[in-house]
């Protein structure tokens, strides 16, 4: 008898966090289609280049705050699955932190690009906690340099012309490699390297399931695609791999 349990592998991408509140940016409805100068904020070159341009991110980032979402129903979904006992890894593409703010036990969810939670220097790589680098906008300084090198702070997330960690993309590549079920949710899949991970999943033999409200790339490939709102499907779903022991 094999008493090897079955890995699911879950990625997560922008459409599970919607219904947090969190705007979908390159979606139809996103703000870089509606305003596509907003892109310059959280691209390196422009972010590196030119002080204004930090200025608006700060401010932004500032307005929109996310810090201050909550999880929902889907987030909480991955909880449950977690404490059913299934051995479980979240890869997600989203650096909101919601996973684990659902009760997610960090070394579960691998952030494929960073999170937002944190700010990190151009210079010296120092980081910190994003909260405080917001409170000294708030106080007056529109564009908070490091406390430790005066460098330029950034948000430790992965922006347009920066490349994903490698060790992390290694991590999760293997994590694909070794699942027994992978499952996307939310995510377009059509970004790469990340888009393919399910590629990889499928070639050395996982189920493949995918929600996502529009069709992707892989939906030829699934075992099974769902287009239900994430926030009540992927419950369902959960509910229905626990009651299959799988
Ligand atoms: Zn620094």
């Amino acid at each position: 008898m094999n008493a090897k349990r079955p890995l699911i592998a879950v990625l997560t991408g922008a459409g599970i966090s919607t219904d947090s509140g969190i705007p979908d940016y390159r979606g139809p409805q996103g703000l870089w289609q509606r305003d596509p100068s907003a892109q310059d904020l959280v691209t390196i070159g422009p972010y590196r280049a030119d002080p204004e341009v930090r200025r608006r991110a700060w401010r932004l980032r500032l307005e929109t705050g996310a810090l201050g979402a909550e999880p929902n129903a889907g987030h909480r979904a991955l909880v449950d699955l977690e404490r059913s006992g299934l051995p479980l890894r979240v890869l997600t593409q989203n650096v909101d932190g919601l996973h684990q703010r659902a009760g997610l036990a960090p070394r579960k969810v691998l952030e494929l690009h960073g999170t937002a939670l944190e700010v990190q220097c151009l210079g010296c790589g120092a980081t910190g906690p994003m909260a405080e680098a917001l409170r000294r906008v708030e106080e007056g300084e529109p564009d908070p340099d490091c406390r430790a090198c005066g460098g330029i702070l950034k948000p430790r997330t992965v922006m347009f012309g920066e490349n994903l960690d490698p060790e992390v993309l290694g991590q999760a590549d293997s994590i694909a490699r070794a699942c027994d079920v992978f499952i996307a949710v939310g995510t377009s899949l059509q970004v790469f390297p990340v888009a393919a991970l399910p590629y990889d999943a499928v070639r050395t033999g996982s189920k493949l399931i995918i929600l996502n409200a529009e069709p992707t790339p892989y939906d030829e490939a699934a075992d099974e695609v769902i287009r239900e709102p994430i926030s009540q499907a992927l419950p369902a779903l959960v509910r229905r791999l626990v009651a299959e022991g799988l």
